[in-house]
């Protein structure tokens, strides 16, 4: 069992470069085991303006220093990440209940925003644009678009974190971030790693607060340009219905109901392998995870077969426990709200080909959060576990007769987050790829997601995109200069 590594930062807002007291105290609890790992103190709203407008303050340096010196900065926060990966990833997994090792992939994962955005901080380009007068011309520049308010959830809380702020200071931006009230911890612990990196006080602000005080106040204040959320649609909705007020820029990454199509000609030990290994990662509580999977029906009783037999071999357990594939959910609410769509599906006639209660052979999880990986079949459209973002370790099968079928019913969903194809033709898969109404489809992949692309979901998932070239545009806003053009005498 690995031991929580003692704290090298204080449990309380990060401000100006100071660690500052807030008022309210609140517990942040392990969910392998329900058990305090600290008292965090939450920024109230004087702190919460305090940081937007020391972030204010330090943007009149930040975006006038180099591109390659705040990509520096950035490379060698990704290089003290990845210095503290093993600390980092404990931290993570106690936090946030996710094993050990997928904590050290988030580690990974995080570092890797810090790295490309420091590369990318340099690339941004404006251009001379012909202007219809012969004797003027057009400039054309991308500028940092003042404070960013980024708010990030608790599945992925120091990645969710990274894809935003590096993004936002490569661009110029300062921001102040509130991670979610589950999971302060390892936001907090980034403060002194980026302070040792070099980071100026006050161009990043770690404020953990309530999230509707904070999306309020962030929308409220005029220094405040930019809201990038990740979360449910339903607060992506709120939190756009208040930055109407000023007219804010909103980038939302959001809720997600991720169609998996198997295809008559896939490998089905592979696609099997693929499916549970994406469904146990942070046991489903992820938005581009499967939440339908469809299964073309001359495969369906040799598929769940298969992958019925992979689900009991697995380890359900405390995540600072070796060999462990799964750990709790989040809190036991979510047990509760999971429960409920499985037992509403099986009353309206789903059928339960597997469920495993591993962590119950382990009394010291009995206080734990824990909800057993189940595997449904005879899934059908119209229940609320097809149309809801489960979060939760459940796989539910749907039937599909044709291909056509399987597309059709994969696009009737108001969201478009993410979506894969897995099967042996690759022409096939491309077109069946094509067709989906996704922003992102993994063909025989489960974790397409990278810092090199542009992740961003369409219709009710989101606007905007993270990663890639196009993450720096959240942060940049478009100016354009008329100028005579200069001529030389003759
Ligand atoms: P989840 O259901 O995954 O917890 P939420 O959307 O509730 O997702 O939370 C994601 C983040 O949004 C968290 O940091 C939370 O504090 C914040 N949040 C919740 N409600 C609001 C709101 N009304 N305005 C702004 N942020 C909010």
């Amino acid at each position: 069992m690995k031991a929580v590594p003692n704290f090298w930062f204080e449990p309380a807002p990060w401000i100006d470069g100071q660690w500052r007291r807030g008022t309210e105290e609140i517990s942040v609890p392990n969910p392998a085991t329900n058990q305090s790992l600290a008292m965090v103190t939450r920024a109230d709203a004087g702190l919460i303006h305090e940081a937007i407008e020391g972030a204010e303050r330090a943007w009149a340096n930040w975006k006038h220093r180099s591109p390659v010196d705040r990509g520096g900065i950035l490379k060698r926060t990704a290089a003290l990440m990845i210095a503290k990966r093993e600390e980092l990833a404990v931290l993570l997994s106690a936090e946030q209940g996710k094993p050990y090792a997928q904590g050290l992939g988030e580690v990974d994962y995080a570092a890797s925003f810090f790295q490309w955005f420091g590369e990318e901080a340099r690339r941004s380009y404006g251009r001379i644009a012909a202007h219809p007068e012969a004797e003027r011309e057009f400039f054309v520049e991308h500028k940092p678009i003042g404070v960013a308010g980024l708010i990030t959830p608790w599945n992925f809380p120091l990645a969710q974190g990274a894809k935003k702020i590096a993004a936002a200071l490569a661009a110029g931006c300062t921001a102040v971030w509130k991670p979610a009230e589950r999971t302060p911890l390892i936001a907090l612990a980034m403060a002194p790693i980026l302070a040792e990196a070099g980071l100026p006080p006050g161009v990043l602000q770690i404020a953990p607060g309530r999230g509707s005080v904070v999306g309020k106040i962030f929308a409220e204040h005029p220094a405040v340009r930019v809201l990038s959320l990740t979360g449910s649609t339903a607060t992506g909705s709120s939190l756009m219905a208040d930055a109407a007020c000023q007219i804010k820029r909103v980038s939302l990454e959001l809720g997600g109901n991720a169609p998996f199509i198997v295809l008559p000609d896939a490998d089905l030990e592979f696609t099997a392998e693929h499916l549970l290994r994406l469904k146990l990662f942070v046991s489903g509580q992820v938005c581009v995870t499967a939440n339908r999977v469809f299964v073309h029906e001359t495969i369906e009783t040799e598929f769940l077969e298969i992958l019925s037999h992979k689900m009991e071999q697995s380890v359900v357990g405390n995540g600072l426990a070796e060999h462990v594939d799964a750990g709790p959910l989040i809190h036991r609410q979510a047990c509760q709200d999971v429960g409920a769509l499985v037992s509403q599906a099986l009353t309206a006639g789903a059928k339960l080909v597997c469920r495993n209660t591993s962590f119950e052979r382990d009394p010291s999880l009995k206080e734990g959060s824990f909800y057993p990986p189940t595997l449904l079949s005879n899934v059908q459209d119209s229940m609320p576990i097809a149309s809801h973002e489960i979060f939760g370790p459940v796989i539910p099968v749907l039937r599909y007769k044709t291909v056509a079928d399987a597309i059709r019913r994969s696009n009737e969903t108001p969201y478009g987050l993410a979506g894969y194809v897995y099967g042996h033709d690759m022409t096939n898969c491309r077109a069946v790829a094509r067709e989906l109404e996704v922003g992102i489809v993994g063909v025989n992949e489960w974790r397409p997601l990278k810092a090199e692309i542009p992740f961003g979901g369409i219709k009710q998932s989101g606007i905007g995109a993270e990663g890639g070239e196009e993450g720096l545009r959240e942060f940049l806003c478009t100016q354009v200069i008329s100028m005579p053009k200069p001529f030389l005498e003759r």
